[in-house]
């Protein structure tokens, strides 16, 4: 414990899933942490961590202004919403992509340029950005429009470590493979047709990783706090794998 003590810390989507496990990880390192969703209802729960909640949609620029503004100047930022659309070049929609661009990319701009001017007046700070494995990685089957938002993540965080570098504020991205979450839930349901049954699809995923199981968030969170703390003080521009085996 302790290893974010004092650290202001301001996570998106951390109403479930790796958002939630890391916001939780980070306040039992000592960290002051502001956990965002955009569904406010998934938030319950957090304070009883000493976490401080708030609605923010990270589409909606001027409340992500203003969330972040609010929090006060920030040591760390996590950005950790995204969606995953499974589809390919060909069944891929103009308002898939659209959303997936906005939601994956371009909401991880506007966060980062609220944040930066804190950060910097700090004398440095933490950025990590959900990327994935499926991204400039690696490919996977019917990811076509993820796989291509993820690799622009890992654009976004060496162009912002490049930037700021000299300013001690640090930018690093996670590359995990298959983790069980409430959307992943939703991801096997919507593949069971198609595999003969829920059993089977979720065997699907089992079956890419090599370690022959899926990711706990918590496995997630233990390298956003890495990625987060002062230890990582030498890595930046990173695009770090966590993923079970799968790129083997
Ligand atoms: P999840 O998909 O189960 O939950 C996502 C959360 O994001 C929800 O609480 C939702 O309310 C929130 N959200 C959705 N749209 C939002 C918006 N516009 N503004 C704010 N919040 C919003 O969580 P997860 O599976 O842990 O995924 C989190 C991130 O991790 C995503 O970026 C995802 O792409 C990435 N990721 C997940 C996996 C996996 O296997 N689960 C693997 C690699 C990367």
């Amino acid at each position: 414990a302790g290893r974010l003590a004092g650290k202001r810390c301001f996570v998106t989507a951390a109403g479930q899933g790796i958002g939630r496990a890391s916001a939780i990880a980070m306040a039992a390192e000592g960290g002051r942490v502001v956990a965002t969703d955009r569904d406010a209802a998934k938030l319950a729960g957090l304070e009883a961590h000493g976490i401080e909640v708030r609605a923010l949609d990270v589409l909606d620029d001027a409340a992500v202004a203003a969330a972040i503004a609010a929090a006060g100047p920030l040591d760390v930022l996590f950005n950790c919403a995204g969606f995953v659309h499974q589809n390919t070049v060909e069944t891929c929609t103009d308002a898939e992509w659209d959303f997936a661009f906005a939601l994956n990319v371009r909401s991880m701009w506007q966060t980062i340029r609220a944040a930066l001017p804190g950060m910097a007046g700090r004398g440095g700070g933490a950025i990590v950005n959900m990327a994935s494995a499926c991204s400039s990685v690696k490919g996977a089957p019917n990811r076509f429009l993820y796989g291509t938002t993820k690799a622009a993540v890992i654009g976004l965080t060496k162009s912002v470590a490049t930037e700021y570098v000299t300013q001690g504020i640090r930018c690093n991205c996670l590359c995990p493979g298959t983790v069980d979450t409430p959307s992943l839930g939703e991801r096997i349901a919507a593949n069971a047709a198609a595999a003969g049954g829920l059993e089977q699809a979720r065997a699907a995923f089992v079956a890419r990783q090599a370690m022959g199981r899926l990711a706990t968030a918590e496995e997630m969170a233990a390298l956003v706090v890495y990625l987060a703390a002062p230890e990582s003080t030498f890595v930046t521009g990173q695009a770090i794998v966590i993923d079970g085996g799968w790129t083997l």
